[in-house]
């Protein structure tokens, strides 16, 4: 299989060829057993080997110290809002509001205790990540969301805030190292990055749960998760195949600093673009601007021609580059499967058309 189209789309999104092709296979025939990786047991030997490996991985690429567990649970990210403050706020937590995602984390939070927005960019429509604030030294933990894909801005380091960072990396998982010490916990829906969708990835410090004395469901109780290694219930097995999938094409090709590499490379290409080019412009402050989701939109002399770009785009195989309808204009998502051959087409395309609408 080869991608005909290049699929700039913000999640589900693009995933390496290999891996699909190695999903294909699992579903038609699972490891020679003549079965497909849907009709097994999650307790079989073959499975298990799949969930082990994928968390091993996990934790090899983003050396993730002793002490933590990898978990791989339903629900999507959105399910963590709740989760996390669930197990971890015990008087108050810490949240900083840098896009629609953090607020909607922060929201949830309310229903658990009480919350601090230490620092909110939403009168500016989340342009940048705020950087000016302090944060409670009796806060349990800080929540922080690393990427913000709808708005294109990216917080690329871990903050040192005196207490123990949270943080959604549903959109920038696997593309940079991390001082995971610093975070009690880091989660992510699997789609943008990792997998397909129907898995959550969950990267916890033991230690930080089973604190609050609240009374937890099992489903939603990470130590019932951890006692379990991600087992307590049958597991998203396809999708966590998937990802192992995933994990294994990232440390082949040489793990995340590669990853980084190669996202540095991507955004470079394509930012030098849209400030080059006389029809477009970016939307998020420089400083902020995001390596994964780069949002630019017409200048407001040629916005009329915004359908036709689209148009333009979507006819030499550029698909899914609309922006989110709260920023509007286009967002090229680009995780670690873009290749760069495919910001180079989108790049040449935005030269042609520029080259068709404007008399240099
Ligand atoms: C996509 C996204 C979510 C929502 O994930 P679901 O798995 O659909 O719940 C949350 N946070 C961020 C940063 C995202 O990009």
């Amino acid at each position: 299989m080869t991608h005909k189209v290049y699929n700039f789309g913000a999640g589900p999104a693009m995933l390496p060829d290999e891996v699909v092709e190695a999903t294909a296979q699992a579903v038609r025939d699972f490891d020679g057993m003549g079965l497909s990786l849907m009709e097994i047991g999650h307790r079989t030997p073959q499975f298990k080997a799949v969930l082990a490996e994928a968390q091993s991985l996990m934790k090899e690429l983003l050396h993730v110290p002793e002490g933590y567990s990898v978990l791989f649970l339903g629900g999507g990210a959105r399910l963590q809002f709740d989760m996390i403050p669930m197990n971890l706020l015990r008087h108050k937590a810490a949240y900083l509001d840098s896009g629609h995602w953090a607020h909607q984390a922060m929201d949830e939070a309310r229903l658990w205790g009480e919350v601090v927005n230490v620092a909110s960019s939403a009168n500016d429509n989340y342009t940048y990540v705020p950087s000016q604030f302090s944060v409670p030294a009796d806060a349990d933990y800080l929540h922080i969301t690393t990427n913000n894909t709808i708005y294109g801005t990216e917080l690329r380091k871990d903050l040192d805030v005196g207490v123990p960072l949270v943080a959604d990396m549903s959109s920038d998982i696997l593309t940079r190292d991390i001082d995971v010490e610093r975070y009690d916990m880091i989660y992510g829906g699997a789609q943008k990055n990792l997998s397909m969708a129907g898995t959550t990835f969950v990267i916890v410090r033991n230690d930080a749960v089973g604190r609050t004395g609240r009374k937890l469901p099992a489903m939603l109780d990470y130590a019932v998760h951890i006692a379990h290694q991600s087992m307590y219930n049958t597991p998203p097995m396809l999708p966590i195949y998937t990802a192992l999938q995933t994990l294994r094409w990232v440390k082949a090709q040489g793990g995340v600093t590669e990853m980084e590499r190669r996202a540095k490379r991507r955004a470079a290409l394509l930012y030098a673009e849209v400030d080059r080019n006389k029809l477009f412009c970016g939307t998020a402050r420089r400083d902020d601007r995001s390596l994964m989701n780069i949002c630019f939109v017409m200048n407001k002399a040629y916005a009329h021609l915004a359908d036709d770009f689209a148009n333009f785009a979507a006819q030499r195989g550029i698909y899914a580059i609309k922006g989110h309808r709260s920023v509007g204009g286009f967002r090229a998502s680009c995780y670690n499967a873009m290749p760069i051959e495919g910001v180079q087409a989108l790049v040449d395309c935005m030269k042609e058309f520029e080259t068709l609408h404007i008399n240099n």
